[in-house]
């Protein structure tokens, strides 16, 4: 490996590491933003005084990237295929994860909301990031950005219309707000053509954007054009 890094390096005396030749330029902490810098110094804060270790911080790391949108899936198709479920997710989201054997997370209330013919729901934290990870995985980039977390709430109809979702007239928008206690998981309406389709199967069509409000799920195969 070396060998051919150093050779493609040309001139100039090969380094360990083979660094010559590189195509792009060193990474460094020279772009990093002052929140990642802060976040940085609190650890090393809180490692010191001994109130965190490294290792809760590095297992809490892994458990977040570990989380997939698969998993608020489960909970969507369970909650299309058995009313009495559905009655119990929207009424303890948390305790509906529980019961499927789902890691809920942390976050003290995940509130499951339905979108129906009537309402839909979309959710924003106009703050920062809150977001049902644990059940959803991380938040995506455009989640976070300042333009979504402003726009969610000044134009929601354009946002949606943006992410391809048309709310047919006389729907109603309910823009929620989440927060570091109360995060939503979006229920989105089952669509149509899907009667014959097993558990498993509907979860493949509930997206991670059809459980933040901002997409429909996918409908069935044989029903797209
Ligand atoms: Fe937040």
């Amino acid at each position: 490996m070396n060998g051919s890094r150093e050779q493609r390096g040309g001139g100039g005396s090969p380094r360990r590491g083979g660094d010559q030749g590189h195509p792009h330029a060193p990474i460094t902490d020279a772009g990093e933003p002052p929140a990642a810098r802060r976040a940085r110094a609190l650890e090393e804060l809180l490692v010191e005084k001994g109130v965190v270790s490294r290792e809760d911080v590095r297992a809490h790391v892994d458990w977040l990237v570990s989380r997939t949108p698969a998993d608020g899936a489960r909970l969507v198709a369970r909650a299309w295929v058995d009313p009495a479920f559905k009655t119990r997710l929207l009424a303890d989201a948390r305790a509906a994860a529980l019961e499927l054997g789902l890691d809920p997370g942390p976050s003290p209330i995940v509130a499951a909301v339905e979108n129906t013919d009537e309402v839909h729901h979309m959710v924003v934290c106009t703050l920062c990031s809150c977001y049902p990870r644990a059940l959803l995985g991380p938040p995506p980039a455009w989640y976070k950005s300042l333009a979504y977390r402003s726009r969610a709430v000044s134009d929601p109809r354009g946002v949606l219309r943006e992410f391809g979702l048309e709310l047919a007239e006389g729907v109603e928008l309910r823009v929620l707000d989440s927060t570091a206690d109360l995060r939503y998981l979006v229920l989105p309406r089952r669509p149509a053509g899907c009667e014959a389709m097993s558990e498993e199967e509907l979860a493949g069509l509930v997206t991670r954007d059809s459980m933040i409000g901002v997409a429909e799920p996918l409908a069935p195969v044989h029903a797209r054009g």
